[in-house]
């Protein structure tokens, strides 16, 4: 078996629901959380004490845990697992108190997620995110910055078609300001089954999101955020370890709802049915074992999404062949939009935007 060094958490509570989103969450006001957590610690009871270099708790929102138990998570997980490279959360601004921060500090986590992810109050009403606000998301990064905990990511989304791209830049220099480390930019998805979906035409048409994400590219890095992955940009040395070891294909533990773990070649799915989950009941809806064909399917989906690609190397040990020959008429096609060196290839810079069509041309997707 391979060395694993990554677990993911999921919290799956959150204090009002977003109206674009599609997480696996439920109203914290369900008052479930406490039979939840009895639950997902039986389930991490099943992994053997080890230490790990990151552990990641998302949701959902994990900061909407009662204090108590928010710290008996942490110091359940720092106790058995450490993180010892990266311990990180997510948080709603609105939810973390000064209180839940000290909590945070004294069980070693040294990364904090902030949603933030508009400082637009008319773009927050529209997400259902009313409770946040600019003023709000600067006080929580001070106050994480004053204990201590100064390696901050700041979520953001783009895309509707009201947004001003001034707005659009100063959210960024005002994170810059806030000494904030890495930022996550995603466009707005309209899930199916979300209120936002009767309502799709407030997002930008192809071009427009196109052009924005052109647009945030150059205002991040003026910033001095560096681009590494389609959606994410960090200061130097800032990059999410955690998150780079989905994007290296690499395995990883996971417990709780809806979650994915890839163990041994064998990924697995986790119930989005709270219920079923608490009585730790058909908690696993599906594990495929994947095949060498699988592995290297993911392995080039994933690692194209990174800024550096792969190593032909790599490549070459994991896959027993040589990508530039098994991939000779593909590349052909595709070579304009690829920079291929000795030792590498990664889709060129300006054209990571479109990386899902390319993805479409160079592999082999099946039904
Ligand atoms: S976006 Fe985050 S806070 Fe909003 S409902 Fe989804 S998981 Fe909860």
């Amino acid at each position: 078996m391979n060395k694993i060094n990554s677990l993911y958490v999921h919290i799956p509570f959150c204090e009002r629901l977003c109206s674009y989103c599609d997480f696996p969450k439920y109203l914290s006001s369900l008052n479930l959380e406490d039979k939840y957590l009895k639950a997902l610690f039986l389930e991490l009871d099943s992994i053997a004490k080890q230490n790990l270099k990151t552990i990641y708790i998302g949701g959902g929102t994990p900061s909407s845990l009662k204090e108590d138990n928010l710290n008996s998570l942490l110091s359940f997980l720092y106790e058995k697992f450490k993180g010892s490279e990266e311990f990180s959360i997510e948080a709603n601004p609105e939810s973390l108190s000064d209180e839940k921060i000290e909590i945070l500090k004294a069980n070693n986590v040294n990364r904090v997620s902030l949603g933030a992810q508009s400082f637009s109050s008319e773009i927050l009403s529209i997400l259902n995110r009313t409770n946040c606000n600019k003023d709000l998301v600067i006080s929580r990064i001070r106050a994480l910055k004053h204990s201590g905990i100064d390696n901050i990511n700041v979520d953001f989304i783009y895309g509707l078609r009201i947004e001003k791209y001034e707005e659009l830049e100063e959210q960024i220099k005002i994170c810059r300001q806030e000494g904030v480390k890495h930022i996550s930019i995603y466009s707005l998805q309209i899930e199916e089954n979300t209120p936002l979906f009767y309502k799709k035409d407030i997002v930008k048409d192809q071009d427009g999101l196109s052009d924005t994400y052109e647009f945030l590219n150059k205002v991040l890095l003026k910033y001095g955020y560096k681009r590494y992955e389609v959606s994410n940009f960090s200061l130097e040395g800032y990059q999410s370890r955690h998150n780079l070891t989905y994007w290296r294909n690499k395995e990883y533990y996971a417990c709780g709802l809806g979650a994915t773990s890839l163990i041994n070649s064998i990924r697995e799915v986790r119930t989005r049915n709270i219920f079923d989950y608490i009585e730790s009941k058909n908690v696993i809806v599906s594990s495929i074992k994947e095949d060498k064909e699988d592995r290297e399917f993911n392995y080039l989906m994933l690692n194209l999404r990174l800024e550096c690609g792969f190593k032909l190397e790599e490549f070459r040990k994991l896959f027993n062949k040589d990508f530039l020959i098994s991939y000779k008429n593909e590349m052909e096609n595709l070579k304009d939009f690829f920079e291929i060196t000795s030792t590498s290839v990664k889709v060129k810079n300006e054209y990571l935007y479109i990386l899902d069509s390319l993805l479409v041309d160079l592999l082999h997707f099946k039904n």
